[in-house]
């Protein structure tokens, strides 16, 4: 498997060139084969949703159809934003904490074709919208796991957190389920951790899941059709070669599948690779014994580094051009440490990370950029200009300017 490493002489030749280069780069090629890859190994009939939470971008969305059973959203927009990309034909399935009458109405308007229900308030809702308009919604209970889980990067389950229903609370609410006459129960879903780097550990987790869901089917007489696992599988931002092992994770649950539809819904590790966001070296200096490179950019389009405080992978593009009558600045064998073009002090990317040669010019290129990148950042803090999104394929080269 590979991982996006746009060559300098890409760059220059896509994006603009009228000022320092700031630029999102996609490969939708490669994109599209790693969703089909990841896809591979699953069970016969099982469903690999992509999570559009990772990037909502539209081409990332047409590029990943034809490879991905459907898409999973957790808000109104991103139903939209779904049907406007790819079309009607597309499956969605639809999650999420803090569900409103909106969301619900959105969801039949759009022909999204299951909700995942995280409360007793929300199945009430979603039960008296779906009445006064005719339909049934087929559901999924999310369960929040007793606990404890294993180790990973963001832990939404098995802990004291906003989502799902907890394990205990589960029979009260299938209490609740069975009044509400038109949702109809056809499974339980499960996304409880994010970013598991070990795949025996993630398939023993949905093996307990799994058990879990039939044991609660049996002891409730229910239909049980669909358990859905989540997302999470991991990628590891400090070894861009580094893979979640698919086949093993594949290989140790299979067995475990029999007579179920299992669902995925990955975000992460589907996006993740194949983009890259490239920085223009604005400026260099050494401060109280630190030495930084100030680029054009920063976590205001790529906060990921900042939300996770680690230092994001990345490699230096030299570029031979010099425009100035000056000499050009340059670092040498040095500890850098890459800051945004915020009037703040955590706007950094990467810290203290050593590195040959760094000059003024050079561009910097932070790979696994695709996902949580871009769209979990705040944009207008600052009002600097955005960075150029340009989608490559092998086929074709498409951009989309700054607004
Ligand atoms: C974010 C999310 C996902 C995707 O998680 P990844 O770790 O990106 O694979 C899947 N399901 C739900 C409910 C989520 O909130």
């Amino acid at each position: 498997m590979s991982f996006y490493r746009p060559s300098i002489e890409t760059i220059l030749a896509v994006t603009r060139g009228d000022g320092p280069i700031c630029a999102f780069l996609h490969d939708l090629s490669a994109l599209g084969e790693q969703a089909r890859a990841l896809r591979a190994p699953l069970p016969p009939g099982t469903d690999f949703f992509y999570a559009v939470k990772a990037n909502n971008d539209p081409q990332v969305l047409r590029a990943l159809a034809p490879h991905v059973a459907g898409f999973e959203v957790a808000s109104a927009g991103e139903i939209v934003r779904v049907r406007q990309a790819v079309g009607s034909a597309a499956r969605i399935v639809m999650g999420g904490p803090a569900r409103t009458e909106g969301d619900i109405r959105t969801l039949l308007a759009f022909g999204v074709e299951r909700l995942h229900v995280e409360s007793a308030q929300a199945m009430r809702l979603a039960n008296a919208v779906a009445a006064r308009a005719g339909a049934t919604i087929p559901v999924l209970l999310r369960v929040n796991l007793a606990g404890p889980v294993p180790g990973a990067t963001l832990t939404m389950g098995g802990a004291a957190t906003q989502f799902g229903i907890e394990q205990s609370a589960i029979p009260d609410a299938l209490t609740i389920l069975r009044d509400c006459r038109a949702l109809r129960f056809e499974g339980f879903h499960f996304h409880t951790v994010s970013n598991n780097r070990d795949a025996a550990a993630h398939a023993a987790l949905c093996t307990a899941e799994l058990a879990m869901a039939r044991g609660l089917a049996a002891e409730h007489g229910l239909d049980l059709r669909i358990v859905n696992l989540g997302g999470g599988w991991g990628v590891d931002y400090a070894d861009p070669d580094w893979r979640f092992d698919v086949i093993g994770f594949a290989r140790a649950l299979t067995p475990h599948a029999k007579g179920l539809r299992l669902q995925f819904e990955c975000g992460r590790i589907v996006a993740a690779y194949h983009a890259a966001y490239v920085c223009e070296i604005i400026d260099l200096k050494q401060v109280h014994g630190r030495a930084f490179a100030l680029l054009r950019g920063g976590t205001h389009h790529f906060r990921l580094p900042s939300s996770w405080s680690h230092n994001h992978p990345f490699e230096i593009l030299p570029r031979e051009e010099w425009s100035h009558p000056w000499p050009r600045p340059e670092l040498l064998d040095t500890k850098l440490t890459l800051a945004g073009e915020l009037c703040t002090p955590k706007d950094v990317l990467a810290r203290d990370v050593p590195v040959p040669r760094a000059r003024i010019g050079d561009l910097v290129c932070l790979q696994m950029a695709g996902a949580y990148g871009w769209d979990i950042s705040h944009h207008d803090f600052l009002c600097h200009a955005r960075p150029e999104r340009i989608f490559l394929s092998s086929s074709r080269e498409t951009t989309e300017q700054p607004a």
